[in-house]
């Protein structure tokens, strides 16, 4: 029901008291390895959410591709789509300073999920066509994009992250949009990221997407801005966050789960907001995604 076109990397995470300056170098105190990136992070939340997911992407023919893909079959995805790549598995290197990361990307085998990539493989086309939400991120060639929107029948959704200045002739062919500021600031050409709520409503609107866009400002929450009708903001969930990675990736498979139960957007919204807060305060990325039943009813805003 829902297809992820999107990368599989390998996150070297180093725990840190700072970050170094350039040119100098600094002990870390942790070290973690485990299955990350964008694409497999939504498409794991998706699946703990209790939804059936296809993942489309590629890892290289190495130790990491293989963890990767054995990760993803234990989590029940569908993988006939993930490619063995010659290229090695994407590698995120992330410095954690608690509880926020910076974070240095070598693409490897993502960078093969380009148009013809999707266009050649009939499982993938399969996938995307038959879905009915796909959930695409900017971590793969804008190529997979342009396929999605060809391709897909139903609802499509651009998490455009992280921040790349989309061409508005592959973003205008989604259903919804889901920015935070900064990715915002960045599909608009903007050079700072809107502060207040009114800014990212005019930057949202400045943008004339065709369809709806919801807006992550981490802690503050998000905000719906409808294709036709008012704004409305969602507050966050107030949690003690320990590790806000994957709070994005959550968010966005909870929203494509609670399109798939009606809900409308705010609604969506409103789940992906309590899904999300519980990531935060877990340690990790893909361990940190909670299962449906993990998610409690009822938490303080
Ligand atoms: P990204 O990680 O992509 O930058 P955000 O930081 O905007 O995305 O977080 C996505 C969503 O996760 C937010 O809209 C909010 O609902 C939730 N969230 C993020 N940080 C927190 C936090 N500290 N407390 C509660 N919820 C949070």
């Amino acid at each position: 029901e829902i297809t992820v076109v999107g990368s599989l990397n390998m996150d070297v995470r180093l725990t840190v008291d700072r970050i170094p300056r350039s040119g100098e170098t600094i002990s870390a105190t942790g070290l973690k390895r485990s299955p990350g990136g964008k694409g497999a992070n939504q498409a794991v939340a998706a699946a703990r959410l209790g939804r059936r997911v296809a993942m489309v992407g590629a890892v290289g023919d190495d130790d990491a591709g293989r963890e990767i893909t054995a990760r993803l079959v234990a989590e029940g995805l569908d993988v006939t789509s993930v490619a063995s790549s010659e290229q090695p598995t994407g590698t995120a290197v992330i410095l954690w300073e608690q509880p926020e990361s910076t974070i240095v990307i070598e693409a490897g085998a993502n960078g093969d999920v380009d148009e013809s990539f999707v266009d050649s493989r009939d499982s993938a086309v399969r996938a995307v066509t038959d879905a009915q939400v796909v959930l695409c991120q900017c971590e793969t060639p804008l190529g997979s994009l342009a396929a999605v929107t060809r391709l897909a029948t139903g609802t499509t959704i651009l998490n455009p992250a992280p921040a790349v200045p989309v061409p508005a002739e592959i973003r205008d062919w989604f259903d919804v949009l889901v920015p935070n500021r900064f990715e915002l600031a960045t599909l608009a050409g903007a050079g700072e990221a809107p502060a207040s709520l009114a800014d990212v409503v005019a930057m949202v609107r400045g943008l004339a997407f065709p369809g709806d866009v919801v807006v992550t400002l981490g802690a503050d929450g998000s905000v719906v801005v409808p294709r036709d009708g008012l704004p409305t903001p969602v507050p966050a969930v107030r949690v003690d966050a320990i590790d806000t990675t994957a709070a994005g990736d959550s968010f966005c498979a909870a929203l494509a789960d609670g399109l798939l139960r009606g809900e409308d957007l705010v609604g969506a919204a409103r789940w992906a907001a309590r899904v999300a807060a519980v990531t935060t305060t877990r340690d990790g990325a893909i361990e940190s995604l909670p299962l449906a039943h993990e998610v409690p009813a009822a938490l303080p805003e």
